[in-house]
């Protein structure tokens, strides 16, 4: 029996591969590096996460390459093989309900903090929009039940993680949020990295009161949903 995704599963596949191409674009991997996944209700298929297959360029990925498994990670579409961090990708779908869409990127700045500390410094009133001081999950090799399990821990209360010695993980109700948080977490490691480097000074952080003061700012920010009144 051929399996047939439905519109909203292939326009979410669209989203995907632009997401994906994006994080080329924008310097945030090179090559094959990183992957993207999104759950999505199938109405014939029921829950699938569409993923990134693995050691493919982006740039080569089209309509037809649709690569999605279920929850426990049975392929359901595709001939390519998904992401060899489909274990990290799973558990943080199987953890994280509200989260729709997770990114992991091979980030530069953040993959130098990486190296440096177990937490990032809330150097940034930004450090709000992960939940708090974004933690650095402890080394396991890619792809394994080690690294998901790692990430999981230290994605508790919060919206991003870096992998050490990797990378980064961010997670969201969709993908376009998920994304921005990559881009603001790499920026946040650069601004810490850039102050860090000076000799003979630490830099100041802020206050569990200051960021929780932020958070409750940036749940406003921006325009109101539904458009501005006339
Ligand atoms: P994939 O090509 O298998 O997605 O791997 C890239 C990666 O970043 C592994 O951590
Ligand atoms: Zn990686």
């Amino acid at each position: 029996m051929t399996r047939t995704p439905g519109p909203d599963t292939r326009a979410a596949w669209a989203e995907l591969l632009a997401t994906a191409r994006r994080s080329v674009a924008d310097g945030l991997v090179t090559g094959t590096s990183g992957n993207v996944s999104v759950r999505v209700e199938d109405p014939g298929l029921g829950t699938l996460v569409l993923v990134t297959p693995t050691g493919v360029p982006y740039g080569e990925l089209g309509p037809d390459d649709l690569v999605a498994v279920d929850p426990a990670g049975r392929q359901v579409l595709g001939a390519l093989r998904p992401t060899s961090e489909l274990p990290l990708h799973l558990a943080v779908h199987r953890d994280r309900p509200e989260a729709r869409a997770v990114v992991h990127t091979h980030a530069v700045h953040a993959t130098a903090a990486s190296l440096l500390v177990d937490e990032i410094p809330p150097v940034h009133y930004v450090t709000a929009l992960f939940g708090g001081p974004v933690r650095v999950a402890p080394y396991a090799l890619y792809g394994t039940e080690a690294l998901a399990e790692a990430v999981r821990t230290a994605l508790t209360d919060r919206t991003a993680c870096l992998l050490a010695h990797h990378g980064t993980l961010t997670l969201g109700p969709d993908l376009p949020t998920a994304y921005d948080r990559t881009t603001q977490l790499d920026w946040l490691c650069h601004v810490w990295l850039t102050a860090a480097a000076l000799p003979d000074r630490t830099p100041r952080v802020l206050s569990p009161d200051e960021l929780a003061e932020a958070a409750r700012a940036l749940s406003g920010y921006g325009q109101p949903p539904g458009g501005t009144a006339d």
